[in-house]
């Protein structure tokens, strides 16, 4: 297959980044690159997604994978995931043989997954700050994102459906499989509904995900191409506190109670490849109120997010990610942007392989051990009589509607277009059925 066909097959079947933000997939592999990676490694602490996309698919993905150092002339394809994936490792080590990948088994440790961090795992190579894997020569692509492109490479398939881990305070964790725009709770029920009796919800994993007050506020989500998890927690817990704070709040317990250890600094994934970033630096200013003004606030461009440093790091159990998180905000409205250093300081490096956070102690940190070995089978895929599918669910300008009230529509077929010369992806009707409503979603009544 020509690179022009690869691509325009992922184009057509709408496939964006499954693991994460949900980049326009036919964007990110049109580059060319000398490494190209299918990221297995699994993030977050309780999703089980990826490996479930690996005991299902490895074969496919690892064909995808191949077709995309073809189509991108990539010399190396590595196959990575963690070696604690027992149960999936020979299946990827055959998988590999047969399309030439090579297999990378990574330890346990968070945040393995993040890209950045593994592609300084395996290859030695930072990307800059505020860069990308490729300014470093490399792709990294979700494993989900894969078993989508050969789906689109081999059969036309556009993305209709997405597989996610429902877990935590369920009656039955477990895989689902749900039609894009399903209401999150369908996904709750096929679990067999909350155990616990005053429950609140995290859409994606314990660490970056998004905390949901109530079952009323869940009833509003739906799922989309990016979503990976719902993890039911009870109310009152370590996460749902550390999300429900103000900026007030955070403020106030920056000023009075940061000792300026610097732990949160040098626990920090991006500091340890290399970036300029000293978190320390953005807590005092924002203690201080002074994070708008200073060239310490501005440091808060370069966090990730990945919260290793609020639910690992900070001694004071302070909140630097969400406080990062604020000052970006803040700075993007004032049009501040980050002017600092962009090199890569190798020597920051040097206590990496020592500060590496197991992902056990981690759990046990944010109180969610207890859900660690929860065995997640297949529960079968939801059948909602309705579904809402937002035409953005991805990086860039929300498609354009095809459809209006009244028409019907088959699954796959095509019902948001990418606008003219923008960045964005194309969004699929996810069954059969009847269009309702179209704003900045696409309502489709099943039947
Ligand atoms: S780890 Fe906590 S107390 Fe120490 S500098 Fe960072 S935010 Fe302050
Ligand atoms: S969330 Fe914390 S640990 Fe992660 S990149 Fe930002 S400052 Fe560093």
């Amino acid at each position: 297959m020509t690179k022009d066909a690869f691509i325009a097959a992922v184009r057509d079947a709408g496939i964006v980044g499954a693991g994460g933000a949900g980049f326009p997939a036919h964007v990110k592999y049109a580059a060319e690159a000398d490494t190209v990676i299918a990221n297995g490694c699994e993030c977050e602490p309780l999703l089980h997604t990826d490996q479930h996309h690996m005991a299902h698919g490895a074969q496919a993905i690892a064909r995808a994978l191949a077709g995309l150092a073809s189509a991108t002339g990539a010399k190396r394809g590595i196959f990575a995931l963690k070696s604690k994936q027992r149960e999936v490792i020979p299946l990827v080590r055959e998988a590999c043989a047969a399309f030439g990948l090579e297999m990378a088994l990574l330890d346990d440790f968070y945040p393995a997954g993040d890209e950045q961090i593994l592609v300084r795992e395996l290859t030695g190579r930072s990307p800059p700050p505020l860069g990308i894997p490729l300014q470093v020569g490399c792709i990294v692509t979700n494993v989900g994102t894969l078993a989508f492109v050969d789906a689109a490479v081999q059969r036309g398939s556009a993305v209709t459906h997405k597989s996610l881990t429902v877990t935590g305070e369920v009656k039955q964790p477990g895989i689902v499989r749900a039609p894009l725009g399903a209401a999150m709770i369908e996904c709750l029920a096929l679990a067999g509904g909350a155990s616990a009796k005053d429950a609140v919800f995290i859409l994606g994993g314990p660490m970056m995900g998004r905390v949901i007050a109530d079952e009323e506020a869940l009833r509003q989500e739906v799922v989309t191409k990016t979503s990976g998890g719902l993890i039911v927690l009870p109310r009152g817990c370590h996460l749902h506190l550390n999300a429900v704070q103000t900026a007030d709040s955070m403020r106030r317990r920056a000023a009075a109670a940061c000792i300026q250890c610097r732990t949160c600094s040098d626990l920090c994934p991006r500091m340890l490849i290399g970036h300029p970033f000293e978190t320390h630096k953005v807590m005092r200013a924002f203690g201080s109120g002074a994070e708008l003004g200073s060239e310490a606030g501005k440091l808060a461009h370069l966090c990730c997010e990945c919260g290793a440093c609020e639910h690992y790091a900070c001694p004071m159990q302070l909140s630097p990610r969400r406080i990062n998180q604020a000052v970006k905000a803040a700075l993007r409205a004032a049009n501040t942007a980050y002017d600092g250093p962009r090199d890569v300081r190798e020597e920051q490096g040097a206590w990496r392989a020592l500060r590496k956070i197991p992902v056990q102690r981690l759990a046990a940190r944010l109180g969610i051990a207890r859900y660690m070995s929860l065995a997640t089978p297949d529960l079968g895929e939801a059948a909602p009589a309705a579904v809402r599918i937002p035409l953005r669910q991805h990086i860039g300008a929300p498609a354009e509607a095809l459809v209006r009230p009244g028409d019907r529509v088959r699954a796959g077929q095509c019902i948001g277009e990418i606008p003219e010369k923008g960045l964005g992806a194309r969004i699929h009707a996810s069954v059969d059925g009847t269009v309702t409503a179209v704003d900045s979603a696409v309502t489709v009544k099943a039947g």
